[in-house]
């Protein structure tokens, strides 16, 4: 692992941790996370990741040594997190909605000496032990072949201070969700966190010492992402305290506690507040904003949103490869835009004050505005590159920029359309089809709760679009139905030619619609794009 041992004595080393020492300082009074009935103050959230920093060395990791951890939210996440930071070491989130096995493969694939993991996973784990072997395991309960989380408060080997760190030192893996292929490990450095938390405090949403902010997404992702700038500016972070997203629940809090920003929510989970909401029960005046991404909302529903919950919303996009982020939708931008009927409500945003994005073609080359293509990006968000993977990390960032695998186009004053991902766009009969475009449409019928396009074999047309759709009642709707809703705004050649009917959408444990399981059951056995009019993808 490089440590610059010049960047130390130079002046320019930094340590992620300096953030929370900094606040236990300033705040040491104060309170800093809170779950239930749990509470640590920032003095308190300070000592108790120095000891687990000290208590990680002595169970034999070295600087630069990754230890993963797999835990449903609680500020254990944050006090590893910050224990690895202040030790040197490299921490690893897994999503704790993954099964034992694809847990296993992050595990080994970051080589983590250690494991902390919650009681749930046990069985699993012991189901393929061969999988885990030279892993140390700790347990947030007593579970046989597993030290016990506690162990790692053990004040002899307590750290006083965080070690010295380099701006280049990786402290984090962020593992992509994998959606296409067996996921990777983006590196971050000290430097790209502070960068982080500098860039979400002056571009999306200003956290001030104090305000209480609460995550109720998994904090291996976003959720504990944003909760880095509000350590550094001394804020609270709340956790609610159940393990799937309970919309009652999440207002209760709201209200108990004053709570003024929502860390960072899936567009799915927006979409079932909406569906759960009961106005007047809770008073959540308090809220100011609410951060939204990782996934596309459709413009019917974020207008809905903006009108049940006030101009809250705050939208980000970005990706482990370039975290927090690469454009933003301010609150205001939000509230211009909607007033304006102004149809850049449904970009993505600007590009941050310190970003440099464009949407380029097959040969890499930038393209005018107005025109699809690859979006690339530049500037200290980027990743370095891929854990122990340099092919994807050269492919990634070729000519120096990060290759992102989205498309979509800039318009003349900067705002990003995202269309889908490369792989997801259709080619029917010669022609490209964007599946977001028909969702975007297919949502807006008053009988359709949730839908997702892809393209399916077809002999003719070498892709044919294809809706799965939810509808409000069952039998409520007929294909024709929502063949001929889309001819009403869409060309002949984007409207699916075929539509079946489900009562839900797969999601990831991130809240995505998992467009490609559900697509890949209509392409079983057929992985050629063939027969007329069919050409390979252009990008
Ligand atoms: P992840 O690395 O898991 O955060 O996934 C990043 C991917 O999610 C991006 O490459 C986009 O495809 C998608 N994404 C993130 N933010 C947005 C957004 N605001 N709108 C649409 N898609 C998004």
């Amino acid at each position: 692992m490089p440590y610059s041992a010049k960047a130390a004595i130079d002046g320019s080393a930094v340590n992620s941790f300096a953030f929370l020492e900094k606040s236990a300082r300033q705040r040491g009074k104060e309170l800093a996370l809170i779950q239930g009935e749990e509470r640590y103050t920032y003095a308190q959230f300070r000592e108790r990741s120095l000891a687990i920093g000290g208590n990680l060395l002595s169970m034999g990791c070295r600087r630069g040594d990754r230890v993963a951890f797999c835990l449903a939210n609680s500020p254990r996440i944050m006090e590893v997190i910050f224990g690895c930071f202040a030790a040197g070491l490299v921490v690893v989130p897994v999503n704790a909605r993954l099964h034992a096995r694809e847990m296993a493969y992050i595990v080994s694939d970051s080589g983590a000496k250690v494991l902390v993991h919650g009681l749930e996973y046990q069985a699993g784990i012991v189901a393929d032990a061969m999988l885990f072997e030279g892993v140390q395991r700790i347990c947030i309960a007593p579970a046989e072949g597993t030290f016990p989380f506690d162990m790692l408060f053990d004040p002899a080997h307590a750290l006083e201070q965080a070690v010295e760190s380099a701006p280049e030192d990786i402290c984090w893996l962020f593992y992509t969700s994998g959606t296409t292929g067996k996921p990777k490990g983006a590196m971050w450095n000290h430097r790209m966190v502070r960068c982080v938390i500098m860039n979400y405090l002056a571009d999306l949403h200003n956290i001030q010492p104090g305000e209480v902010v609460l995550h109720c997404a998994p904090m291996s992702h976003g959720s504990g992402i944003v909760a880095l700038p509000a350590v550094a500016r001394g804020a609270v972070n709340a956790i609610t305290d159940t393990v799937s997203f309970n919309v009652d629940q999440l207002l209760a809090t709201v209200e108990r506690l004053g709570v003024s920003h929502i860390a960072f929510m899936a567009p799915t989970q927006i979409i079932k507040m909406l569906d759960d909401y009961v106005p007047g029960r809770y008073d959540i005046s308090s809220l100011q904003a609410i951060c939204y991404g990782g996934a596309p909302i459709y413009v019917e529903q974020l207008r809905q949103a903006m009108e049940t919950f006030g101009p809250v919303f705050v939208q980000l996009y970005g990706q482990g490869e370039a975290p927090i982020t690469i454009t933003g939708l301010t609150r205001s931008a939000h509230q211009r835009l909607l007033a304006a009927g102004d149809p850049r409500i449904g970009s993505a945003g600007q590009v941050r004050t310190d970003v440099e994005a464009r949407c380029v073609g097959q040969d890499d080359k930038p393209l005018p505005s107005g025109e699809a293509g690859e979006v690339v990006v530049r500037g200290d968000v980027v990743m370095p590159g891929y854990w122990n993977n340099p092919e994807a990390s050269a492919e990634a960032l070729r000519g120096g920029w990060l290759h992102t695998g989205d498309i979509g186009y800039f318009d003349e004053e900067g705002y990003l359309f995202l269309l889908d991902r490369s792989k997801d766009m259709i080619i029917s009969g010669g022609n490209n089809v964007y599946p977001r475009e028909v969702e975007e449409v297919l949502i807006q019928h008053p009988d359709v709760v949730a839908c997702v396009v892809f393209g399916i074999p077809d002999d003719y047309w070498g892709e044919a679009v294809h809706a799965v759709v939810v509808a409000a009642e069952r039998g409520a709707l007929a294909a024709e139905d929502v063949i001929g809703f889309c001819g009403q705004s869409l060309a002949g050649y984007k409207k699916p030619k075929s539509v079946d009917f489900v009562d839900a959408l797969p999601v990831s444990g991130y809240g995505k619609v998992l467009r490609r399981e559900i697509r890949d059951k209509y392409w079983h056995g057929r992985t050629n794009r063939i027969g007329g009019g069919a050409k390979e993808k252009s990008l």
